[in-house]
């Protein structure tokens, strides 16, 4: 398939009716429009990503950044639509990101606009986010990155097994953050937050809440998610790329 693709919009809303009509129901009256309706929605919003080659927004937007140190960038809350390939039902959801440059960096925007790329797309779950945290190593060459997607399936939601409050997460993981050691510790380590409800630092006194899980040696605490910082969806921590390069001794710890 090709990076980027072109629809038949026309086509789309015929086959629109076509399946209206295989399904008894004539489309006039309430379901007049639906057709032009249906086939706009998965032409400029549903399949949108399929306008865009995410490698190519990574790699117009990367620079280059003074080597020797490493900081750990953060995206957090970016919001997904994705559509089931067996039953063109949407998931929608949030989206983390975690990488360790290398040298090259692009915008936050520039990523975001590569998610959705990778995501508007007829696709699994699992496979847009190990494909997002895949473009971060090869296009910005990145040390290690990996994707956490956490989505709401209608497919699970509205038939099936019907589970209407279940959401599916996975993780993605690409570069050293694949590999045991320093660099995936320190992702982990950040996630974990996360998931225990660390992040957003609740104000003290909202209830008891534990001890963040400690950073690998090497790692600063993700400054901008202290307390104070809360709007923050950024946030970096910083480390000599000495410091963090995994060693023999981190090896095995899980
Ligand atoms: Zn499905």
């Amino acid at each position: 398939m090709p990076a980027v693709a072109q629809f038949d919009r026309k086509a789309v809303e015929q086959a629109i009716a076509d399946f209206l009509r295989a399904l008894g129901q004539e489309p006039s009256r309430e379901l007049g429009q639906t057709p032009a309706l249906v086939a706009q929605a998965w032409c400029e919003d549903l399949l949108s990503g399929y306008a865009m080659d995410p490698a190519q927004v990574l790699r117009e937007d990367a620079v280059a950044v003074e080597p020797g140190q490493s900081s750990l960038v953060v995206l957090r809350g970016l919001s997904v639509a994705t559509m089931c390939p067996h039953h063109l039902l949407p998931a929608h959801g949030e989206a983390t990101i975690i990488y360790l440059p290398a040298g090259r960096v692009a915008g936050f925007g520039a990523i975001a606009r590569a998610l959705e790329a990778q995501t508007r797309r007829l696709t699994f779950q699992e496979h847009a986010g190990m494909a997002m945290a895949s473009l971060l190593v090869d296009e910005l060459r990145a040390r290690g990155a990996l994707c956490e997607l956490r989505l709401a399936h209608s497919c699970l939601a509205a038939r099936g097994a019907r589970q209407a409050a279940a959401f599916v997460e996975s993780v993605a993981f690409a570069g050293s953050f694949a590999e045991p050691g320093a660099d995936r510790d320190a992702a982990l380590a950040v996630l974990g937050h996360q998931a225990r409800g660390i992040y957003p630092w609740r104000p003290e006194g909202d209830g008891p809440r534990e001890a963040p899980p400690a950073m690998p040696s090497g790692y600063a605490e993700p400054s901008a998610c202290r307390p104070g910082s809360l709007e923050a969806e950024v946030c970096s921590s910083v480390a000599s790329e000495a410091e963090c390069k995994p060693d023999s001794s981190s090896k095995g710890k899980r």
